[in-house]
């Protein structure tokens, strides 16, 4: 399960301190070291680690806490909330267009899981008693329509497909579809690359042009740390993304992406993969999220 390490390494952190009872300032500032340690480790980015610290300890060696009767219990709590404030406070909603359909772009890295998650959100959506449709804009890995046609079917949401031709194309003429379908939502599955390729963001940018979606929603895979939070860097730079769906947190992930992504691209994660079943998708709780690490 995705933090293991960085809740063992947080829950022995604290259990010293509950074992001390009084605390001092020192103990505090130890304390802090190995919470600085296992962050590094979980590899949150390290300029997020260092402002982190600094709240936490800002906060941890004020006299209010020191002299509580529960000083340990009270450090908990305020790495709680300081966890919860770095991941962005309130799960933060997809945006709806006043005007429908929204339009959601997909953006992200091949492997991410775009195609999957694309298929798991509208599932979501369509639980709720939206009408989304999802449209096959990655024409450049060939396999990839057809994907979009198994994942659709398997969640019952219709796929928008015109073969390989321009994507900017497909996108519009998705869009039009839904319009005269009485589709309120659409997904556009965007191609990919192995990594952030120039060519991969012009494509991109010109589509945001020509569509003007409610939201790009870059999918990032917390599997890979700090490289998710590069590319989530990088797609920000080129397309000012809206948000973030983080996926695989089911894997073994540090933690790190979770815990930088919002603090270095200034965009929240919205929502999360948590399994290769369609249905495990979730809306993003930063609160939540911190508990779980919390353990
Ligand atoms: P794309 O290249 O970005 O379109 O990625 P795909 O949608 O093809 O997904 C790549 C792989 O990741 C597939 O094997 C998916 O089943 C898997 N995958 C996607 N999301 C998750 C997730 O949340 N958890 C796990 N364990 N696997 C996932």
């Amino acid at each position: 399960m995705a933090f293991e390490g960085l809740t063992e390494k947080l829950s022995a952190a604290f259990k010293k301190l509950r074992g001390k009872g009084r605390l001092s300032e020192a103990d505090v500032k130890e304390a802090m070291k190995e919470i600085r340690m296992a962050l590094l480790e979980a590899d949150v980015n390290f300029k997020v680690v260092k402002q982190f610290v600094a709240s936490v300890t800002e906060r941890a060696v004020g006299s209010d806490v020191l002299e509580s009767l529960t000083p340990a219990q009270m450090i908990v709590k305020i790495v709680n909330e300081e966890l919860t404030n770095l991941m962005g406070g309130e799960n933060s909603k997809l945006t709806i267009s006043p005007k429908p359909p929204t339009v959601i772009m997909l953006c992200g890295l091949n492997g991410a899981g775009k195609t999957t998650n694309g298929a798991k959100l509208a599932g979501f959506f369509k639980k709720q008693g939206k009408r989304p449709l999802l449209v096959a804009c990655d024409t450049f890995r060939p396999a990839a329509i057809t994907q979009l046609e198994v994942v659709g079917s398997q969640v019952d949401v219709p796929v928008f497909q015109m073969g390989q031709i321009d994507p900017i194309d497909i996108a519009k003429a998705g869009i039009e579809h839904a319009k005269k379908h009485g589709n309120d939502m659409v997904f556009i599955d965007t191609a990919g690359r192995l990594h952030v390729d120039e060519e991969l963001m012009d494509q991109l940018k010109q589509m945001k042009a020509a569509i003007e979606p409610t939201e790009i929603l870059l999918i990032v895979d917390a599997m890979i740390g700090q490289d998710a939070v590069n590319a989530a860097k990088a797609f920000d730079e080129a397309l000012d993304i809206t948000g973030v769906m983080l996926t695989k947190l089911d894997g073994d992930a540090r933690g790190g992406a979770a815990l930088s992504i919002k603090a270095v691209t200034g965009k929240p994660i919205k929502f999360v993969g948590q399994g290769e079943k369609l249905d495990q998708v979730d809306l993003f709780y930063p609160d939540r999220m911190a508990s779980r690490i919390l353990g």
